[in-house]
């Protein structure tokens, strides 16, 4: 089936005691036994079922099937949030004394996460130079536990190399991990082009409607985990605190979402609500439709940027001299997010004019909502990186984000419109206070 399909029926028929069409919520923290041995069979996980909803729930498992299925991956595992299914992702791989290898342009709290918090459990995070192939590759050696990049990232707007990181990664044994959160699988899938594992804030354009956070990670089951036995003995090797489970033999190709489920969900607990679940199926049954819109939308709203006077630059895949083009037309099909940034003239002054000016954009640190939104990243998302890594991560303080909504375009240009004019209106007073300084200096 198509994405437009599976995102309607993707993980779901109808349910078979109800006949509900629309997927039920399974509100339950437990799930009876018919008996011991039963019991024993569930825990020993021979065969398949559900015991408690920190470890599964049937209305999670429809988002874990229909978001897999998007992927075009083999599982998934759903969890709170965008953040926790990075943190699980990258838990799964490593252990003390390992890293992991990643571009610099990334969410700001993936960030903060990397430089930081993953380092003061003893994982590194080794930061490649620039997004190209070989600075990444440099990076590894025989610590490296992963690759990660955005697909596109957030808010840079660059587009990885896919197939280029995956080469590299594979080259030296180890998964590539790529956040799809901006891209969506509706516009990109990654694992077509060699990504081992995907993650993804269903936060975002997924549920689309800036009302429930969500976070999914799902693996391609393509990573030869046995033929890396050394790299990961997480797999390979008996798990103690799993009755001695070896995970790469019991369940193969599907090891690596088993034990992310049964060590650190089971564990540590960063659980998504069965109401949650529901909220994001059904945002995630209009995303084809809802981000087809984003683009056009995104689009428009570029080209307007561009041509207008008031604004100094505008940073947009889409432009057909985007140094992204080439990246774009292969990975997205030409067809840019609807994410951007600009900087308005006047630098940091007008920009902040612009941005308190707007009316129909919401002030906010968010994406991807049905709504138009704007974010200041230096003094917001990005706040905590010293200027000089806001730089690296495509941030100035200048920086305006747009992540354009699905409102009629004429709303969202003339919104736009006024705002600008509050910055002119602000330069020229500028320009008047210059003018008339000069001429008192003159005198
Ligand atoms: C928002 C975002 C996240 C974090 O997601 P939450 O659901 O807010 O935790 C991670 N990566 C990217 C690219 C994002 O935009």
């Amino acid at each position: 089936m198509r994405s437009e399909t599976i995102a309607i029926h993707g993980g779901y028929d109808v349910d078979p005691t109800t006949k509900a069409v629309a997927v039920p919520i399974y509100q339950t923290v437990a799930y009876a036994f018919d008996s011991a041995d039963h019991a024993a069979a569930l825990f020993n996980l021979e065969v398949e079922g559900f015991r408690y909803s920190r470890i599964s729930n049937p209305t999670n498992a429809v988002l874990e099937r229909r978001v897999a299925a998007l992927e075009g991956g083999l599982e998934a595992l759903c969890v709170s949030t965008g953040q926790s299914a990075i943190n699980y992702a990258m838990l799964n791989l490593t252990e003390l004394g390992s890293n992991i290898v990643s571009t610099p342009q990334l969410y700001g709290t993936t960030h903060t996460l990397f430089a930081h918090v993953l380092p003061s459990q003893g994982v590194n995070v080794r930061f490649a130079e620039s997004d190209q192939p070989d600075a990444i590759e440099r990076l590894i050696d025989d610590k490296t536990r992963g690759v990660f990049c955005e697909s596109v990232a957030n808010p840079a707007g660059n587009i990885c190399d896919l197939e280029a990181f995956a080469r590299v990664a594979h080259n030296h044994g180890v998964p590539l991990i790529v956040d799809n959160t901006v891209a969506t699988p509706i516009l990109l899938r990654p694992i077509e082009y060699g990504a081992d594992i995907v993650v993804h804030s269903l936060t975002k354009f997924m549920g689309g409607h800036g009302t429930t956070l969500g976070g999914i990670i799902v693996d391609s089951g393509r990573f030869p985990w046995m033929e890396h036995a050394q790299r990961f003995p997480m797999f390979t090797q008996p798990d103690l605190s799993y009755h001695n489970l070896v995970y790469a033999e019991h369940f193969k190709e599907a090891a690596y979402i088993a034990r992310c489920r049964s060590v650190y969900l089971r564990t540590t607990g960063s659980v998504l609500s069965p109401m949650s679940a529901f909220l994001l199926l059904q945002g995630i049954e209009t995303v084809a439709l809802r981000v087809e819109r984003h683009v056009e939308n995104g689009r428009r709203v570029a080209e307007f940027l561009r041509n207008d006077r008031r604004v100094e630059w505008v940073n947009y895949a889409g432009f057909p001299d985007s140094p992204f083009r080439t990246l774009a037309q292969k990975y997205l099909g030409g067809r840019a997010c609807s994410l951007m940034t600009f900087g308005v003239k006047g630098g940091f002054e007008a920009g902040k004019k612009f941005y308190d000016a707007l009316k129909l954009f919401k002030r906010l640190v968010n994406l991807g909502d049905a709504k138009s939104l704007a974010c200041h990243p230096a003094s917001t998302t990005h706040r905590q990186m010293p200027v000089e890594e806001q730089r690296k991560a495509g941030v100035g303080p200048e920086t305006i984000r747009l992540s354009v909504g699905i409102e009629h375009i004429d709303d969202i240009i003339a919104d736009l419109d006024q705002a600008l004019d509050a910055t002119e209106s602000d330069e020229r007073s500028k320009l008047l206070s210059c003018r008339s300084l000069i001429s008192f200096e003159e005198r």
